[in-house]
C-alpha cells in the first residue's frame, strides 16, 4: 500500500483511493454530528494539512471505535474515500467500515495548541484541557477561540 495525503485526495467527485492509506492525528474532540449516524473529527495528516473525517457510527462500528477516537488519537485509514459536497462542512474523508481503520499509538497528552507530546505542565483552569506551557494556553484563547470548546469533557 502507498501513502496518500489530504491534499492529494481533495477531488470534486467522490473517489475511493484503493491500495492507499493515510495516517492521521485527531486534533479535535469527537463529536456526533447532529442528525446522528456520523462521528465528525478534525484530523491532520503527516504534512500538517487539516481536513475532516466522518466515521459511520452504526452499532456495528460503534463498539470498535468507542474510546479510541478522540483528541490525540492516531489512526491509519485504509482505502480512504473522499467525498465532496457544496458545503465544505460536509466534505472530507469518509469511513464506512471498521476494517478500514487501524489504530496507531496515540499522542500522549497532546498540547491543545501546539500538538507537543507529554503536555503535563499546564491545564485550562475551567475545562482541564492540557497544554505544554502558559504561552500555549494564552495563544489557544486569543488565536484559536478556545472559549468555544471550553467546557468539561
Ligand atoms: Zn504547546
Ligand atoms: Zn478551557
Amino acid at each position: 500500500m502507498k501513502p496518500i495525503t489530504i491534499l492529494e485526495m481533495i477531488t470534486p467527485q467522490e473517489q475511493r483511493f484503493g491500495g492507499r492509506y493515510i495516517d492521521l492525528t485527531v486534533i479535535d474532540d469527537a463529536e456526533i454530528k447532529s442528525g446522528g449516524g456520523w462521528l465528525q473529527l478534525v484530523v491532520e495528516d503527516d504534512d500538517g494539512d487539516v481536513g475532516r473525517l466522518f466515521v459511520v457510527t452504526f452499532e456495528q462500528i460503534k463498539t470498535s471505535i468507542e474510546g479510541k477516537l478522540g483528541f490525540g488519537s492516531r489512526i491509519r485509514v485504509l482505502d480512504p474515500i473522499f467525498m465532496s459536497f457544496t458545503s465544505e462542512q460536509l466534505s472530507g474523508i469518509r469511513v464506512f467500515e471498521p476494517k478500514c481503520i487501524a489504530y496507531l499509538d496515540g499522542v500522549e497528552n497532546m498540547c491543545r495548541f501546539c500538538g507537543e507530546e507529554n503536555a503535563n505542565e499546564c491545564k485550562c483552569s475551567k475545562c482541564g484541557r492540557k497544554y505544554c506551557s502558559e504561552d500555549c494556553i494564552e495563544l489557544d484563547q486569543s488565536k484559536m477561540m478556545h472559549d468555544l470548546i471550553c467546557y468539561a469533557v
